[in-house]
């Protein structure tokens, strides 16, 4: 239902706990965050943000790069074990249990998740959660050679239905890529334009930036410290104007 992300040089935790929480009146049934610190971690309930929050000072759960999502859910039910970021469960040489290398948010439905499931799970991807998203995870992932741009790149191209998603990658500490159909997604740059930010709404970024890219249909974004770009359906570079926007209490 509602998605924040960053990518910054200082822990961005509350960052994104505090954007969960400008988006708590679109309504949800869970909510999660997850973080790159060494490799992926991640908090998730089925309470009240204020009661993630709690969660991540209680854990320490701490970094510079994250993701954060409210789940309104439509495939598996309202539980943990299906609440957002979803990480992939790599195939092969890593052992059962351990998180794999992608962690993801969702929003939207994916149509063909029954037909990727099977295929992945021909590929030796195991599944820990009833969601539709959890398809798109282990799809990254098996697409995965390195650049984590052009693997969303990739899995997008295989996807029906409608989405918005934020994707980070434990190979790759300091990026964040981001990718909208039917669902929105904004982009927002951070003051000196080191930080850059993802939201399904501007107002979850109200107090962090007034400086918003409206994405458009079908497009993919790059976020990584320093530098930001996003690229058409087609696979062309696009120049989207930043607006400022009026600043919301
Ligand atoms: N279809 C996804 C799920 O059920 C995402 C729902 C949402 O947009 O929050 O987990």
């Amino acid at each position: 239902c509602g998605i924040v992300a960053a990518v910054a040089n200082r822990n961005i935790v509350p960052l994104l706990v505090q954007g969960l929480q400008r988006l708590e009146y679109r309504g949800y049934d869970s909510c999660g965050v997850a973080v790159h610190n060494g490799g992926l971690r991640r908090a998730r309930s089925t309470a009240r943000v204020a009661e993630l929050l709690q969660q991540v000072s209680t854990e320490h759960l701490e970094g510079t790069t994250g993701i954060a999502h409210t789940r309104w859910a439509t495939h598996g039910a309202p539980a943990v074990h299906n609440a957002h970021p979803h990480f992939s469960h790599g195939s092969g040489d890593e052992a059962e249990g351990r998180p794999g290398r992608i962690a993801l948010v969702h929003n939207g439905i994916i149509e063909n998740h029954e037909e990727l499931r099977n295929r992945l799970k021909a590929k030796g991807y195991a599944f820990a959660s009833q969601t539709d998203t959890e398809v798109i995870a282990h799809l990254v992932d098996s697409l995965y050679e390195g650049d984590l741009f052009e693997a969303v790149q990739s899995a997008i191209a295989r996807l029906h239905g409608a989405y918005a998603i934020a994707v980070f990658c434990r190979d790759e500490p300091h990026r964040v890529v981001g990718a909208r159909a039917g669902s929105p997604l904004v982009l927002g740059v951070g003051a000196e334009g080191s930080e850059h930010y993802l939201a399904s709404d501007a107002m979850a970024l109200a107090g962090v930036t007034d400086q918003i890219v409206y994405l458009e249909e079908g497009d993919l974004v790059d976020l990584q410290l320093g530098r930001y770009w996003v690229v058409d359906r087609q696979g062309d570079r696009a120049d989207r104007p930043v607006r400022t926007v009026q600043a919301h209490s």
